[in-house]
């Protein structure tokens, strides 16, 4: 197959599989990611400690040195519904992953697409199996390829939003699919996302400490409070934050329509804060745990009771 037919049929059979879109990068398209890292660090210099892990995403072709392309897929979590009571609580790019739903058909179109690449006897490395870490700047690769562009909140962004899960394989063959980007750049007084955070993680168009990010200490930082943060900060989130990407004005949509996403419905009454405090740790590992993909660790359940009865002891003080 020539290299513009493999770019073809890749990006036509990741559309037949369910991807919103596709494109396919020279694996060089990746350089320019240690750039945008060291101007992070630089920016947030505390970020540093926190960004170690990103650090092997700049070493990708030492790593896979049979690398030539990376291929990245996107979907639109807005098409599915999403319960109004896990709005402003859990955060939609964990509880509408299709890696959350092993048997989902979502999840089993990702695979249906790894295998074909196998098929065409393509060397390849991605997906999900890295977890929540992947195996290369997805956003960073996205906007690359053209599939979107980055707004002041740093979150990816096509013409529908910020609502994506992003998928990328490396793979072992020269070829480019890339696509042409004229969304327009945010209006330059909006603050909107800025506001909206009120850790102030973010604060400054495309400048975020994830240290002081909500999304971090309600997932990996275990529930903590670090010193610098007060507890009416974190709000009603029990798992992640979207105050930044829910306050944007590009991200307009309404929550209520679409398909459900599968086993949600099922959940959405142990997810609620009273529910998750009394639920065992074998109940929460099974239903809730999986939802997070990845980003709460089974051993580290509690930390799921620990943000749970914060939300609580917040929305008291909300109301009084
Ligand atoms: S996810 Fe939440 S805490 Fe983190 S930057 Fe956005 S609004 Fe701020
Ligand atoms: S809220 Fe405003 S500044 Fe922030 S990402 Fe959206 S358009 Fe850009």
């Amino acid at each position: 197959m020539s290299t513009n037919n493999l770019a073809q049929s890749i990006y036509q059979k990741a559309i037949e599989c369910g991807y919103e879109n596709c494109g396919i990068i020279p694996i060089s398209d990746l350089d320019g990611y240690k750039d945008n890292l060291n101007e992070r660090m630089a920016k947030v210099p505390q970020s540093a400690q926190l960004y170690k892990n990103a650090e092997a995403f700049t070493h990708i072709r030492e790593r896979y040195p049979w690398a030539k392309s990376a291929v990245v897929c996107i979907t639109w979590y807005g098409k599915f519904c999403y319960p109004e009571s896990l709005q402003g609580r859990y955060a939609k790019s964990y509880f509408l992953s299709p890696e959350s739903v092993p048997n989902c058909t979502e999840h089993q179109d990702e695979l249906r697409f790894q295998e074909w690449m196998t098929e065409q006897g393509l060397r390849w490395e991605g997906g999900e199996k890295y977890g929540s870490t992947r195996n290369m700047p997805l956003r960073h690769a996205a906007v690359a390829a053209g599939l979107g562009t980055f707004r002041k909140n740093n979150f990816f962004y096509t013409e529908k939003g910020s609502y994506y899960g992003l998928e990328g394989y490396l793979i072992d063959e020269e070829c480019t699919y890339k696509q042409t980007c004229s969304i327009k750049a945010c209006a330059q007084n909006c603050t909107l996302c800025q506001d909206a955070c009120k850790t102030h993680a973010l604060s400054a168009p495309y400048t975020m400490n994830p240290m002081a990010c909500v999304s971090f200490w309600t997932t990996f930082g275990q529930g903590k409070i670090p010193p610098f943060l007060e507890e009416r900060q974190f709000e009603n989130w029990i798992c992640g934050c979207d105050a930044c990407q829910d306050a944007c004005p590009h991200n307009r949509h309404d929550w209520s329509n679409g398909e459900d996403f599968s086993g949600l419905d099922e959940i959405t009454e142990l997810l609620q804060p009273e529910n998750i405090l009394n639920a065992s740790d074998d109940v929460l590992c099974e239903k809730v745990i999986p939802k997070t993909v990845a980003h709460i660790p089974p051993e580290q359940v509690n930390t799921l009771r620990i943000t749970a009865a914060r939300m609580l002891r917040n929305s008291v003080t909300e109301s009084a």
